[in-house]
């Protein structure tokens, strides 16, 4: 029986070895946690989430719902683990961290073919095929040995975490529940601002105390995770049309939309712990509650888990590497997550599955088809395989699918049109290649 060798038990890593167990191969993974740290991960769990709880939206026209769909098309074993252990988030798919990443924990460390190994890798000295699926936050040793053997500078930028409150402490008489537009159940806290307490809220950002950039940093970010203070730097208005917007969010008690609202997106399934939704930040702890306590029923809260942010490090695919994922220097050795140029947990469980599939389909002595380009699966993998001079790794987003044949003005029913293309191409490819698909004999 073939064995690979997956580096990194993060979502990537842990879909990887699902899937490529799934069909009869031998995986071992090496996760270096509980007994080396990221900064980011809290735990010893496979795919910890490290950030916002939500997996966003389910809806299918929007590029995240559109990828979700793809994923079920193609199996994803993540994605289930998911929806079952999903908190109340309205359109989105939302997870309890700790019930999602013991769920993938059970299921891989019981897996017959799976040996998961707690050990740190520092080398690129792998027995082959194998996946390197260590993640943005890849230990210091082995990004140094992806440098060398690259011959080239690592390539990085940075992303946030939003603070968590414990729900006991928030004023629930000043919030209103509801979803956006009122659709689907009303899951998320609102915290309605008037212009003084939006004001208000604006001071304490700019006065706060941020953490600086060692100086060999440059101040580089993913522009859809802005950390709070880049954001109130912008203008006056930033933050109310982003995180804080309060379109299609009325109070009840008023019937008026406020003018701006704060939205709490629960964490945990017991509703013990609420997140700030969109308020990734670098500011020092002592900040962080000035800010939160600012907010008309956060006077008392009480932060459980502070904002931060981390260097978010990746390869240069389309130059290191040939079609899917594959090491262009080293055949049979692959990369997957984030690592490789996707952004975003589902982005990542999406390239873990597709390197399990790409080693797969060499392990049988054939090349993995190319994805349909109409998907987004198939889009971002081509967007990680098409050189250019400033490579950034991208999410799903409903702009990378090539145009729709004919025009239509309204974008849901334009995304609508698209996302029936996308899974129509899909399910095609899945029936056209059913020996990619068809699970070992138990
Ligand atoms: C601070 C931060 C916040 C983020 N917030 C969000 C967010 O809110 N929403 C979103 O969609 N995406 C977010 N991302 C982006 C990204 O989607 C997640 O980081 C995602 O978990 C990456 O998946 P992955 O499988 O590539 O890596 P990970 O899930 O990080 O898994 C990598 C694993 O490899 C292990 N590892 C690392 N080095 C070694 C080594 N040398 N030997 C053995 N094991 C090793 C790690 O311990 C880890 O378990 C964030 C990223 C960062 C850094």
């Amino acid at each position: 029986m073939s064995t690979v060798t997956i580096v990194g038990g993060g979502l990537a890593g842990s879909e990887a070895s699902w899937q490529l167990a799934g069909r009869g191969i031998g995986v071992t993974l090496i996760e270096m946690r509980p007994a080396a740290a990221t900064g980011a991960h809290r735990s010893g769990n496979l795919a910890e989430i490290v950030c916002s709880n939500s997996l966003k939206s389910i809806r299918l026209d929007t590029a995240a719902g559109l990828l979700k769909a793809e994923l079920a098309i193609l199996g994803s074993k993540l994605l289930s683990v998911a929806a079952e252990n999903s908190v109340p988030a309205g359109h989105a798919l939302a997870v309890d961290r700790e019930l999602f990443s013991s769920a993938v924990t059970a299921l891989v460390e019981g897996h017959r073919l799976i040996e998961v190994r707690r050990t740190r890798q520092d080398t690129l000295d792998l027995a082959l095929p194998a996946i390197i699926a260590t993640g943005p936050l890849t230990d210091p040793a082995l990004m140094e040995e992806l440098g060398r053997h690259f011959s080239s500078k690592s390539l990085y930028f940075y992303d946030a975490i939003a603070p968590s409150i414990d729900a006991r402490t928030i004023d629930e008489s000043r919030c209103f529940r509801g979803s956006r537009y009122g659709k689907g159940e009303p899951d998320y806290l609102n915290v309605p601002l008037d212009e003084d307490e939006y004001s208000v809220l604006l001071d304490r950002i700019r006065g706060a105390d941020i953490l600086p950039l060692h100086q060999f940093e440059e101040e580089r970010y993913f522009e859809a995770c802005l950390p709070i203070e880049v954001m109130a730097a912008r203008g006056d208005d930033t933050l109310r049309f982003g995180p804080l917007r309060p379109k299609g969010l009325a109070d009840p008690r008023t019937g008026a939309e406020p003018y701006a609202v704060l939205q709490l997106r629960q964490e945990k399934r017991d509703g013990s712990l609420y997140g700030l939704v969109g308020f990734q930040t670098r500011m020092r702890h002592a900040s962080q509650v000035d800010m939160v306590r600012c907010l008309p029923g956060l006077e008392r809260a009480e932060i459980l888990r502070f904002g931060a942010i981390h260097r978010n490090s990746f390869i240069d695919t389309p130059r290191a590497c040939v079609r899917w994922q594959m090491d262009r220097k080293q055949p049979g050795l692959f990369y997957a997550g984030q690592l490789c140029g996707v952004e975003g947990y589902v982005e990542c469980i999406a390239s873990g599955l597709v390197a399990a599939l790409s080693v797969f389909a060499r392990l049988c002595g054939r090349e993995l088809p190319s994805m349909p380009g109409e998907t987004l699966v198939g889009a971002l993998m081509n967007y990680i395989h098409t050189e250019r001079p400033d490579f950034q790794p991208m999410n799903a987003n409903m702009g990378i699918l090539p145009p729709a044949r004919t025009r239509v003005r309204d974008r849901g029913k334009r995304n609508l049109m698209l996302a029936d293309r996308a899974l129509e191409a899909m399910r095609a490819y899945r029936n056209m290649h059913e020996w990619l698909f068809t699970p070992a004999a138990p």
